[in-house]
């Protein structure tokens, strides 16, 4: 820098394109450094110097164009003959003063001499209302133009003091430069994260795509740490968590716009993240056990916390031992192993592409969701900037690629946030990926024993799903969590998971046998015969009660005194059908078709809509679906459409609601059902009801659209029971829906106002309360008025301490988790009509959903 200041002393251009900058303001020299705003001393704005102003009036520092005037008069940039755009920011954080104070002097679009008077300000008034009236001359296109020389400290005079001289970089273009943007707007504001779990992957992602298209830079900055929005991995390693305020910077044309599209993104609630809460309405959430319970553990024994619940006996394989270590040196030039890198990256990317394909279509939502956060972490800017100036050092492809993740999991594994220190995971995914696909490997495809049960540091979701799944009993983590993706997967496909035991783990050799109840976290590692002989006799235990359940469950259950209760399936997927019917369902009670559609980037035609209920119909040999309307909004996101935000979108556009303002989405696919056959076999669930005005005219619709096609055989449609008024008003919904079908789910987030995603309020949002458990009763009341049949088809009617209290409550219809009908049939069979409504009556006087529970467990204990 001093060797610069003095060279412009005595400047006389050695270089053609050199062109010097005139001080625009009067005051010392501040450098870029020191200006008191980062946003300026980091060079966001692009390279240049500070002046400290002892007068209120603003010179061109060159001759000029005003491209842009700031609408509050604090900044303007001027644009030189030979196509710097150069900014003269006035003060720090002076937007905020909205104009007041300043006095422009020409208007944008003027072409300016230099030393003309662009702006007069109130020097007094600014210095007592800003932060600083530290000054600031930037140049915007610095990737265009650099900066040679520069004023040394010491005072500086408006319009005839040098301050800088810039040299048009080689190869750029006056007419490129000139073609980039021609406004420096900057934009800033700080946001509280409303992403449960902060700034992880998935928001982080959305974050970014929220950015895209506009002619901004956006940064994230929070706790001294910054981020570019294009790099997740930086984000994450801000280490933002859950109600963190982070600071949003933009700079550019739309800088503005860009900024609050982030900060929208960000301000929004989680809807339906299926990256860390997916199994929240399909499967138990993981509970922490042992560890808790104070309970000492016995000799031998590790405690975990369980991520997927049961029991397994079999053999320690160490699955982690085998890091793939590439060599260092490249063997060929750097843009051969740069082009390496690029096809190995873009084989995985596809590889991805299809397996997140395949994913949402069997309806494997979590999964999905994992793997496209993957996608988005192979083109990351940071990740792949630091591989290849690796490359270019003489390192190998996979060498650089490793080292380049290895500095963002150190980075990760500092963030004090668990949730986003388990993205380190995901790094290492995809880590190993790319490796693998740079024909780097030293795990010759392991032999694994029968009954293998896994032990790693931390799976990563390739890992599993690259399994032989048979040989798999259970799968131990010393570390992890019950959220991270591994957990996710191992709870999909069934494979009991313990995580966070602990270092403990690693001391134990390969080939022990080991016991692993997950379901009461434990890991016992010297077990005794006993021991192992319990396990396994449990294990049978429970594969018994499922094989004796499986056999009768094709057959219809009525209670011991004949009264029939259907057990049908909640489905999303054509896979889903194809198990319930295997698992002896009476029919689908529940088709979630949001989930059927949910990666898709454009909404299903009619004629798509036709194409998927018709198959999964196919698959039902015979058997009826009620398949629900697209619920879409609050906790149920879709790709394809991109919800203005909500403050409370639990109490926004959701469900039926949405067609107020997108009525083509619902007659799209109100005409592929209409469409579907044998008619008869489909039957139409609206959800989110809330009085029968709405489902006359939605009624009506469906009416018009089956006459539209000529349709004349009648189509069921029953209403959802999910929000307090639809159950209240049951009677008069009754009167024009063919059935009523209770949503346990969310008629338990309205009546308690308790947030079905928050896992704080998980054990109290309970859907046995009594003030549930009444407004069930109010809807089967107002249904039996007028000879209409009711059902549950939310997570309740699975509970088998529930069922018994619902079928006294009236309800004839459960539909539940495929692989729970065999169990729930048997319950069924086991019931005594008259003394189920006893005690359902019984409970609605009772206090609180503990206490319903407990009297329940007393009656009908649980196997
Ligand atoms: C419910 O709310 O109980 C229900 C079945 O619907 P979902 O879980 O899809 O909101
Ligand atoms: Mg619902």
């Amino acid at each position: 820098m001093r060797r610069a200041e003095e060279s412009l002393l005595n400047h006389s251009p050695e270089n053609q394109s050199d062109f010097v900058l005139l001080a625009p303001l009067t005051g010392p020299m501040v450098p870029l450094v020191e200006v008191p705003d980062p946003v300026f001393a980091d060079g966001m704005f692009g390279d240049g110097i500070g002046i400290d102003p002892l007068a209120g009036v603003m010179v061109a520092p060159c001759d000029g164009v005003i491209t842009h005037l700031a609408r509050t008069h604090h900044a303007v940039t001027l644009r030189t003959t030979q196509g710097a755009e150069i900014l003269v920011h006035i003060g720090i954080d002076t937007v905020e003063l909205a104009g007041k104070g300043f006095t422009p002097k020409v208007e944008q679009g003027a072409s300016v001499r230099a030393g003309d008077v662009l702006i007069e300000f109130d020097a007094d008034y600014v210095a007592q209302h800003a932060p600083s009236l530290v000054s600031v001359i930037a140049v915007a296109n610095s990737d265009a133009f650099e900066v040679v020389s520069r004023a040394g400290r010491g005072m500086l005079r408006a319009g005839e003091s040098q301050l800088l001289v810039l040299r048009g970089k080689d190869g750029v273009k006056a007419d490129a430069a000139r073609s980039t943007s021609n406004v420096t707007e900057e934009a800033r504001r700080s946001v509280t994260l409303g992403q449960s779990g902060g700034l992880h992957a998935r928001p982080a992602a959305r974050a970014r795509e929220a950015a895209r298209g506009f002619d901004a830079k956006v940064e994230v900055r929070f706790n001294g740490r910054k981020a570019p929005i294009e790099s997740v991995v930086g984000l994450l390693g801000l280490g933002a968590g859950e109600g963190a305020t982070v600071e949003l910077l933009g700079v550019g044309a739309q800088a503005a716009a860009a900024v609050e599209a982030v900060a929208a993104e960000l301000l929004r609630e989680a809807h339906g993240e299926v990256e860390e809460k997916p199994a929240r309405t399909r499967s138990p959430a993981p509970v922490a056990v042992a560890r808790d319970t104070g309970t000492p553990l016995d000799p031998n024994t590790l405690a975990g916390v369980c991520a997927s619940a049961g029991i397994a006996v079999g053999k320690l394989v160490r699955w982690d031992d085998n890091d793939i270590t590439p060599p260092e040196q490249a063997t060929g030039t750097s843009a051969a192993e740069s082009r390496l890198l690029d096809k190995a990256i873009a084989a995985i990317d596809a590889e991805l592409g299809e397996t997140v394909r395949t994913a949402s279509q069997r309806g494997a939502v979590g999964e999905a969701g994992i793997f496209a956060v993957h996608r988005v972490l192979l083109e990351d800017p940071t990740l792949l900037d630091a591989a290849r100036d690796l490359i270019s050092l003489g390192k190998s492809a996979g060498f650089a690629w490793r080292e380049a993740i290895r500095a963002q999991i150190v980075l990760l594994s500092n963030v004090e946030d668990a949730l986003l220190a388990e993205r380190a995971a995901d790094l290492r995914d995809i880590e190993k990926r790319v490796l693998r696909a740079l024909g780097l490997t030293n795990t010759a495809a392991r032999q694994l024993p029968d009954e293998a049960v896994l032990a790693a540091d931390e799976f990563t979701p390739s890992d599993l799903s690259s399994l032989d799944r048979t040989r798999v009993t259970a799968l131990v983590m010393a570390r992890g969590g019950a959220t991270s993706h591994a957990a996710i997967i191992a709870r999909q496909i069934g494979i009991p998971a313990l995580v966070a035991v602990g270092d403990a783990l690693h001391a134990i050799p390969d080939g022990t046998q080991v016991v692993v109840d997950a379901s009461a976290g434990r890991l016992e590692y010297a077990p005794t015969a006993l021991d192992v002989e319990r396990a396994r006799l449990e294990r049978q235990r429970l594969a018994g009660v499922r094989e004796v359940n499986r056999q009768t469950s094709q057959e219809a259950a009525a209670t011991s005194d004949g009264r029939t209760i259907e057990v049908a399936a909640n489905i999303a997927t054509i896979d889903d059908a194809k198990i319930a019917v295997e698992n002896g369902a009476d029919a689908v009670g529940l088709l979630r078709t949001e989930l059927l559609f949910i990666h898709r980037q454009s909404a299903p035609s009619a004629a798509e809509h036709e194409e998927s209920y018709q198959s999964i119909v196919g698959a039902l040999s015979g058997r009826t679906a009620i398949i629900r309307t697209l619920d879409v909004g609050a906790d149920k996101e879709v790709d394809y459409l991109t919800l203005p935000p909500e403050t409370n979108p639990a109490l926004g556009l959701r469900g039926i609601r949405l067609a107020q303002v997108r009525p083509d989405l619902l007659d799209d696919q109100l005409r592929g059902l209409l469409a579907v056959k044998p008619f008869g076999t489909v039957r139409i669930l609206l959800p989110m009801v809330t009085d029968s005005g709405e489902l006359v005219r939605l009624r009506k619709r469906i009416d018009e659209l089956a006459a539209e096609i000529g349709r004349t055989d009648p189509i069921q449609v029953g209403v959802m029971i999910e929000v307090p008024s639809a159950a209240l008003l049951a009677d008069q919904l009754a009167q024009h829906a063919d059935f009523l079908s209770i949503g346990t789910n969310d008629l338990t987030q309205y009546t308690l106002a308790m947030d079905r995603c928050q896992a704080d309020l998980a054990a109290q949002a309970d859907g046995l309360h009594p003030a549930v458990l009444r407004l069930i009763k109010a809807a089967t009341d107002g249904a039996a008025k007028h000879g209409k049949w009711v059902g549950v088809c939310g997570a309740l009617g699975g509970d088998p301490v529930a069922v018994p209290l619902l079928v006294g409550l009236g309800v004839t219809e459960l539909s539940v988790d495929p692989v729970s009908v065999p169990g729930i049939k048997a319950l069924v069979r086991k019931l005594d009509y008259p003394l189920c409504r006893q005690r359902a009556l019984d409970a609605l006087a009772l206090e609180s959903a503990q206490a319903v529970r407990a009297a329940s467990r007393e009656i009908w204990p649980l196997d």
